[in-house]
């Protein structure tokens, strides 16, 4: 076994892929202990800021208290508690949706929702850059899977007039995860309706960022229930804590609890982070300050980076990717940038189209302006 599966791996380096962890000695803040060396830290999630708060850390214990470490069982025979309880119900006002249900990962409530909504004889219809977790799903479901051009509402209204399938969902990312921009919502819902498809938004890197009090794309753009009947958040990032929900009506929500394979048959989280991510909600909708602080840090990042020529793409989010288009460039910059204590992604196929690897520069509320600054004089230095 061992032989063959080398020889994958071994190809895999040749074509500068090879991928490798680095081990964090500090908690996630905009600056790191790597491997025993400081680094300011530009490729989390994180956005707020709050992966590291105080208050929510105290949570998490006060949490682990009361219910200990671990739920012991899945959500439908004994490990949905009363934390999990309050938490969905707190998640359903946030998002303006009458439920919401906890999932253990984002991952999996995708796998989860679309495999549950649809079957062999319907139609997912996947933005062609949607995160790997909802290609997945549409995979899991054996629905027909096409993918539409990114973000053209043309391209999906020709594909949804072609179709005579019993059910059509249409799938995208909120926010892009590699690219940082946003999907015409309003004018999908509006064609998705027409053709009597279901609208679903997975505003894992809105949620927290978008919107004044941090309800992500749909608050940003005031999109209804009507618009858009299934929207799925992640608590691992801007919440910065763990675990995922999705949002909408009481048909979907229990439609979810009776036939969503990884909501059934996997352990509830733990009750203690439910307890911490019912803290981070507080703190995320109270604290706009976190959101004003990103939108002035994104375009003071994004006028230097203008001034020194980077080839930055259509993003107004936290979510800055600068092109650099060689995959193997892409890896030698951010060893130069790492050398230089700046962590930032360095994103290469299969995550993204071959040709297009880029470094994807995640901003937070945690940074100062001085960081921003030395990061784009790194970014200069190295040629990017
Ligand atoms: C991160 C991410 C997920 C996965 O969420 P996890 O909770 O980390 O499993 C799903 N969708 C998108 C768009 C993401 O960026």
């Amino acid at each position: 076994m061992d032989l063959t599966l080398q020889g994958a791996l071994d190809e895999r380096r040749q074509q500068h892929l090879y991928r490798q962890r680095s081990n964090l000695n500090s908690r996630c803040a905009a600056t790191v202990m790597v491997d025993g060396k400081s680094q300011h830290n530009f490729c989390s999630n994180d956005y707020l800021g709050l992966a590291g708060h105080p208050d929510i850390a105290k949570a998490l214990q006060q949490g682990a208290d009361e219910y200990g470490t671990g739920s012991g069982a899945s959500h439908l025979i004994s490990g949905h508690s009363q934390a999990h309880e309050q938490l969905e119900q707190e998640l359903a006002e946030f998002t303006g949706r009458p439920r919401a249900l906890l999932f253990s990962t984002g991952y999996m409530a995708n796998m989860g929702v679309i495999s549950a909504l649809l079957g062999r004889r319907d139609l997912v219809l996947q933005d062609r850059l949607n995160h790997a977790s909802l290609l997945d799903g549409g995979l899991l479901s054996r629905a027909d899977l096409q993918r539409y051009k990114h973000a053209n509402t043309d391209d999906l209204a020709a594909r949804l007039r072609a179709s005579n399938a019993e059910r059509k969902l249409v799938v995208t990312d909120g926010v892009f995860s590699m690219d940082g921009d946003l999907p015409p919502l309003e004018a999908m819902a509006t064609v998705t309706n027409q053709h009597q498809g279901w609208l679903m938004v997975d505003d894992a890197h809105g949620f927290g960022v978008l919107g004044k009090n941090g309800g992500g794309l749909i608050e940003a753009l005031d999109l209804s229930i009507d618009q858009v009947p299934i929207l799925v958040g992640t608590l691992g990032k801007a919440f910065g804590t763990f675990g995922a929900f999705v949002a909408g009506s009481e048909a979907l929500i229990e439609t979810l609890i009776q036939f969503s394979r990884s909501y059934i048959y996997t352990t509830a989280l733990p009750p203690a982070v439910a307890v911490a991510s019912s803290a981070s909600l507080k703190i995320l909708q109270a604290e706009s300050w976190r959101r004003e602080k990103l939108v002035s840090l994104v375009s003071r990042f994004r006028l230097g980076a203008e001034q020194i020529g980077l080839d930055l793409m259509d993003s107004q989010t936290p979510i800055q990717p600068v092109q650099i288009n060689n995959d193997q460039r892409v890896m030698e910059i951010n060893q130069q940038l790492r050398a230089k204590g700046f962590m930032v992604g360095a994103i290469r196929p299969p995550t993204v189209p071959k040709g297009s690897g880029r470094l994807r520069i995640c901003l937070s509320a945690t940074h100062t302006e001085q960081q921003i600054d030395q990061l784009l004089e790194a970014l200069e230095s190295v040629g990017a």
